[in-house]
């Protein structure tokens, strides 16, 4: 399947790991958008949230949030978030679902 992150997964491109076990995979991501800037993923593919939540793998549901949130707690000063765009209105631009885990800097809202 032609997908970079399935690459990265597989380890025929290049990235910065921070996490990974057998079923999830953490890396810094390319163009940081805060200090600590961390892409955590299922290391089969799955397109995005909702395709999982199709599979009805609540048990990796589970454990992909697992190590988001810790990967936040441990990086974060006081506090951290996690974000999942979804879709083409959801400004995702890497079909393979991924846990954006942003900290080390104020967060604002409304994101745009
Ligand atoms: P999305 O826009 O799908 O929510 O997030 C995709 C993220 O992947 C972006 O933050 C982008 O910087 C990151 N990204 C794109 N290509 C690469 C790459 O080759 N390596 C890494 N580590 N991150 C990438
Ligand atoms: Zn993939």
């Amino acid at each position: 399947m032609d997908c970079l992150f399935c690459k990265i997964a597989a380890g025929e491109i290049p990235s910065k790991p921070v996490y990974r076990d057998q079923t999830v995979l953490a890396i810094e991501d390319i163009n940081p958008q805060a200090p600590t800037h961390i892409l955590v993923m299922p290391v089969t593919h799955h397109a995005n949230i909702g395709e999982l939540s199709d599979a009805a793998d609540g048990p990796l549901l589970a454990h992909l949030m697992e190590v988001a949130t810790k990967l936040g707690r441990e990086r974060g000063r006081d506090g951290y978030r996690l974000v999942m765009n979804t879709g083409e209105d959801g400004g995702q631009t890497v079909d393979h679902l991924h846990v954006h885990v942003l900290a080390g800097r104020h967060m604002t809202w409304p994101p745009g």
